[in-house]
Order: C-alpha cells, then sequence, then structure tokens
C-alpha cells in the first residue's frame, strides 16, 4: 500500500488519470482531489500512519457524487419523507412547470391591456376558493409565511406579543421551532398555560395593550392524551375578535380532504376552511405536505390582511418563483376538480391493500432465485411530513432475509444503486413498504434486488 509520507502523495494529474470516467465536471473533480490531497499531506505531517491517498480521494469522490440530488425509490413507507423531498408532484403538475421553465410566460404580464400585471392572481384566486377564504396569497415555504404574518402584524411598538399556549411551543423538523420563528418575526412570546393543559381563561386574562395577535399552532406532528385540554378554535377566535385581535393558526399540513376516511380509527385533520369558518383570521399550511404539491407556504383568510401581507417589503423576499406558481397552480386545480388521485401522495395514501399484495406477487416472481429468504409480510405506512403522527395505514411490503450478506450491507448496497432504493432494516430483515414505492418502478426494484443480493 502506498504510504502518504510527503513524498509519495499521489499528483492531481495522476489520481485525475486513475479516475477516468467520473462523471463530474473537470473543475469541480480537481478542485476535491485538491482539497483531499492537503488533508492528507497535512495528516500525513502530523502521523506517522500509512494513508492511501488515492483510496482517500476516491471515497471523497464517490462520497459527493451520491450527494448529487437524484431520484431515489422510496421504500421506508413513510409517504411524506422529509429527507426524501416530501410531496412528489403528480403529470400535469410537470408539465406546467416544465411549460414555464422552457417558455416566456406572463408571470407579471397583463394579457388585456398589455401592461405590467400582478403575480398570480388566477392561483391566489383558486387558493382562496379551496379554502373559503376571502383572500390568499404564496410564500417560499410555511415557515416563512408566519414570519412574514409576525413581521406584519406583531413587530411595531407597543403591540408586539403574541399569545400563545405553553402546549403549541412546539418544534417542526429540523431547525424549526415555533419560539425562535417569533423572535426572527420581531415578536415577543406571552406563553400561557402548561404543556398539557390550557384553558379560555388563560386566554382571556393574557391580553393587555401590547398584544398583537393571537397564534394557534396545530399539533401537526406528535399528539398528547390523557389529562390534557385546550380550547376549541372558535372559542380562541371569539375572544380575538372580542379584543380586536388577529387570530391566525398555523395548520402546517393542509389537508384539504377527509383524513379519517385514510384508514379505521382515522383521526380528522382540520381543513384550512374548516378553521377559517370557525373565526380564524389567517390560516397558514405547506404547500408540499398533505396537499401534494410543491414546496411553498400558503397564506388564506381575511381580505385586508392578506393584502397587507402582499405591501410589506419582506413578502418581495420571500415570493416564489414561476416553476413554483405554475406547479401549485395545476395542483389546487386537482384539488378543486376532485381528481384527487392525480396527486400521488393521495394516490399512494388510498391504495389499496389488493393492489399492494398483486404487485408483492408479481415481485416475488423475480426474485425467485436469489440467495435470501424473501417474503411478503404486513407492515404500517405513516403519512410522514409532520402529518397525522396517530395515522398508521395498513401495507404490504417485500421483506428480505439475505444469506450471504447482512441485512445492513444489503441497505447500503441498494443505496449504492441507480436510483437508489432506501429500505428499512429491522429485526435481521430488509423491508420495502410498497406502498411509497411508485408502480412504475416495480422492474426496476426486483432487477436492483437481484443485482444486490448476488454480487
Ligand atoms: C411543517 C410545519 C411547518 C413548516 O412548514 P414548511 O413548509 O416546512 O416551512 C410549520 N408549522 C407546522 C404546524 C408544520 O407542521
Amino acid at each position: 500500500m502506498p504510504r502518504a509520507s510527503l513524498r509519495n502523495i499521489p499528483s492531481v494529474d495522476r489520481i485525475l488519470h486513475e479516475l477516468d470516467g467520473v462523471e463530474m465536471p473537470r473543475p469541480a473533480l480537481v478542485a476535491l482531489i485538491r482539497r483531499e490531497l492537503a488533508t492528507v499531506r497535512s495528516e500525513a505531517m502530523r502521523s506517522r500512519s500509512s494513508i492511501d491517498a488515492t483510496q482517500r480521494v476516491r471515497d471523497a469522490i464517490d462520497g459527493l457524487r451520491r450527494a448529487k440530488i437524484q431520484p431515489v425509490i422510496n421504500g421506508t413507507g413513510v409517504i411524506i419523507h422529509t429527507n426524501l423531498g416530501r410531496s412528489p408532484l403528480g403529470a400535469s403538475a410537470i408539465a406546467a412547470m416544465s411549460e414555464s421553465a422552457s417558455e416566456f410566460n406572463n408571470l407579471e404580464f397583463d394579457l388585456t391591456d398589455g401592461s405590467r400585471g400582478g403575480r398570480a392572481a388566477y392561483l391566489e384566486h383558486l387558493l382562496a376558493t379551496l379554502c373559503g377564504a376571502e383572500a390568499a396569497t404564496v410564500v417560499n415555504n410555511c415557515a416563512a409565511a408566519l414570519v412574514l404574518v409576525l413581521r406584519q402584524f406583531a413587530s411595531t411598538d407597543p403591540r408586539r406579543e403574541v399569545i400563545i399556549s405553553r402546549g403549541e411551543l412546539v418544534q417542526i423538523g429540523g431547525g424549526f421551532r415555533i419560539p425562535e420563528i417569533l423572535e426572527v418575526g420581531g415578536a415577543t412570546l406571552r406563553e400561557i398555560g402548561t404543556t398539557n393543559k390550557t384553558s379560555i381563561s388563560d386566554y382571556s386574562r393574557a391580553i393587555n395593550r401590547r398584544t398583537a395577535l393571537i397564534l394557534k399552532v396545530h399539533r401537526s406532528n406528535f399528539f398528547m392524551s390523557g389529562f390534557v385540554e385546550s380550547p376549541l378554535t372558535d372559542q380562541i377566535a371569539k375572544i380575538a375578535r372580542k379584543a380586536r385581535l388577529p387570530c391566525v393558526e398555523d395548520l402546517g399540513s393542509g389537508a384539504m380532504f377527509p383524513t379519517e376516511s385514510l384508514a379505521t380509527g382515522g383521526t380528522h385533520e382540520p381543513t384550512p376552511a374548516e378553521v377559517l369558518r370557525q373565526g380564524v383570521d389567517l390560516v397558514t399550511f405547506s404547500g408540499d405536505k398533505l396537499l401534494g404539491g410543491p414546496q411553498a407556504g400558503i397564506i388564506a383568510g381575511r381580505a385586508k390582511m392578506v393584502a397587507a401581507l402582499k405591501r410589506h417589503p419582506l413578502f418581495r423576499a420571500l415570493r416564489c418563483d414561476k416553476l413554483v406558481l405554475s406547479a401549485l397552480q395545476e395542483t389546487v386545480e386537482l384539488h378543486l376538480r376532485g381528481q384527487l388521485d392525480a396527486i400521488p401522495i393521495i394516490e399512494m395514501m388510498r391504495a389499496s391493500i389488493d393492489d399492494l399484495r398483486t404487485r408483492a406477487t408479481n415481485l416475488m416472481e423475480l426474485l425467485r432465485e436469489v440467495p435470501a429468504n424473501v417474503s411478503i409480510g404486513s407492515c404500517e405506512s405513516q403519512v410522514g411530513g409532520g402529518s397525522l403522527p396517530q395515522l398508521r395505514i395498513a401495507s404490504i411490503a417485500i421483506e428480505i432475509r439475505p444469506r450471504d450478506v447482512t441485512p445492513q450491507e444489503l441497505a447500503a448496497r441498494l443505496r449504492r444503486n441507480t436510483p437508489p432504493i432506501i429500505t428499512t432494516v429491522s429485526a435481521g430483515r430488509v423491508r420495502i413498504d410498497l406502498r411509497t414505492v411508485f408502480p412504475r418502478h416495480d422492474l426496476a426494484l426486483g432487477d436492483a434486488l437481484r443485482r444486490c443480493l448476488s454480487q
């Protein structure tokens, strides 16, 4: 093995020559090799251990190449997987996006009189209709929507206080904590109640002349049971109205259909329309959770408030681009037309056990001669993406107990496949939940399994 003493560290050119055929633009490759060799060199100076420089560079290149954003097959059973890009888009949304990308469009052009026009007026009308709201608009994501709302309504003295229940001071995903968002929004937190119990009188007693708004954050990614109490949305909205304060609810997931129909014992996720009907002034939710569209943050509610948000300088910084707007426009049209099965995540949630079992049986045919114990198992899919944490949808999985390698090694090989296949490992088996695998990938999945098992 070539020892990485300072003398025998290979040159950039030699490594480039050896790595002929690596798919990465040459300047990026050269920069990476230089960086790695510099690290190896400084390590070689500090210690006497031998370092295989070429191998180190090779590993670094492999690691970086795998970090390139690329399609993967999701076998995890988590439908809206935050680490796997949340909601995949449907065909019509992709077509609209692709058309907007390749052609000029009327993004800010009024086709009636040929002058400069407002952005996304049609989409805003669709969103308002879908939410049963006077008006709606859209920014980059739901976190941005919340920051904008706070900046507009809770960041000027003397009214900065935002009343929120201690049971709702939550963390949603990585790096999104309600108290921190409030701070970024220029608001001050006025916590009320306790983790498990907040009463309506906690709200009314907290109101003072510094109060800017009342915020309700939907417990989208966890649930509490036992000795718990929180007032109904309509009671909170009533108190806000009496005190002439805006009442805002951050819904997060943005369910537009009766989620209780997804599984027996399924819970009902409040829809934006329901929450607004209960007297809330503004709701915020994500475009790429249960709505099944692109990443976006939707704000719907009172026309005056939405108009004020659109005039805020921050709105310009948080607005969406034409690709997102086109995909969202198409997705919202599907909701309004009731064509829910054209939205991939909803189609996945509703796929029947019988269909999944048929697919599993067909896959088993492909795996008849592999060195592993392969079986069809039942499992439970989750919605994910911080939505419906209690919901489990009965599903069907392919379970593989490999003979020649550990299940961890098989899972690693599958991740190195093109396209990478993401699985779960438990009880000595690699499990692939077919609910989250698009049927169009079944053949590729079977092929990859055969290849990875017989390597
Ligand atoms: C997911 C979630 C958010 C954040 O939404 P992003 O679109 O990821 O910014 C905010 N609030 C709630 C309640 C959520 O569930």
